[in-house]
């Protein structure tokens, strides 16, 4: 089997946004943020002291108000509650109480949705590349972290740690994320996976597990001598995209979701963590119609013009 030759990029593979741009982010989450910063600021800073605080009071009244306006008067069931939230034209004024509780629910509700996989055994150093950010180490260690509590998932870490491959960031304006394989002088050393940064500041952990799995699939394929383009053999998109090679990249994504929240998939899911839950349900309908909502999902024209390095 031909390898390509040396220096030479063979790949570069990304991961389409499954967010749900359509559905706004409950707006008591990001209200409930608001405090912190500004705590921050007055903190920062030590003249403006009293122009500070008036100006944390105010914030503070508009955060009542946006709770309040993103309320539900009827606290029955805590699944009407988050249907409200999360469809603000339906608002309607609720108590401050009210407000409270189904924020508290909703808290309560992530705290029981831990990930079922089992513990990791044996640490190992992140291969960051070398230019991220300070503050977005965390976020991709912890991932890591995650993603390697399946055994999958830890064989494809190993991988990248043995074969030298590190994890960056990009600002990528579509795409969630790409893997840029290479093989040069008989080393996969210059390869690297880079996740859209808006994914690593998400806080959404589990999401950034899945498309670290996702984007050393498309490594392990390669590495492998698994990957489509080797025999030329690739259904490519009008956009470029490798189809099959998308196909097996989100399986395992889809796979280590399932062994995650199971094939219910998350329970509450937001925000990207929606978008898993519907790759889990088209993987679980069977290979063909799981290969029709891959083509679906990665036939956008945007994709063409995705960052090149
Ligand atoms: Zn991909």
């Amino acid at each position: 089997m031909d390898v390509p030759s040396p220096t030479e990029p063979v790949h570069r593979q990304a991961g389409a946004d499954r967010s749900n741009p359509t559905e706004p982010l409950p707006l008591t989450f990001a209200s409930a943020a608001g405090p912190k910063a500004v705590t921050g600021g007055v903190t920062a800073r030590s003249s403006g002291r009293t122009s500070a605080s008036r100006r944390t009071r105010r914030i503070l009244i508009a955060l009542a108000l946006a709770i309040l306006a993103s309320g539900h008067s009827g606290l029955g069931n805590l699944g009407d509650n988050l249907t409200a939230l999360r469809s603000p034209i339906e608002r309607t004024a609720a108590s401050w109480r009210g407000a409270a509780q189904v924020v508290g629910d909703m808290a309560m509700a992530a705290i029981a949705e831990e990930p079922n996989l089992g513990r990791l055994t044996g640490a190992a150093r992140t291969p960051f590349c070398d230019d991220v950010a300070a503050e977005d180490q965390r976020p991709i260690a912890d991932a890591i972290n995650l993603m390697r509590r399946t055994a999958e998932g830890e064989r494809l870490f190993r991988q990248l740690v043995d074969a030298g491959i590190c994890v960056g960031t990009d600002e990528i304006p579509y795409n969630s994320g790409y893997a840029y394989i290479v093989k040069s002088f008989g080393s996969w050393s210059r390869s690297y996976i880079n996740i859209a940064t808006r994914h690593v500041r998400a806080d959404e952990p589990d999401v950034l597990a899945a498309l670290l799995i996702h984007e050393a699939t498309h490594v392990d394929r390669y590495l492998n001598a698994e990957a489509c383009t080797y025999e030329e053999s690739c259904t490519v998109l009008a956009n470029g995209v490798d189809l099959e090679e998308e196909i097996a990249a989100h399986a395992a994504e889809a796979e280590w979701w399932i062994q995650a929240y199971g094939k219910d998939g998350k329970r509450f899911a937001f925000g990207y963590a929606f978008g898993e839950n519907e790759l889990v349900k088209a993987y679980l309908r069977g290979p063909e119609a799981f290969a029709a909502y891959v083509r679906k999902i990665r036939s956008d024209p945007r994709e063409a013009t995705q960052p090149s390095d």
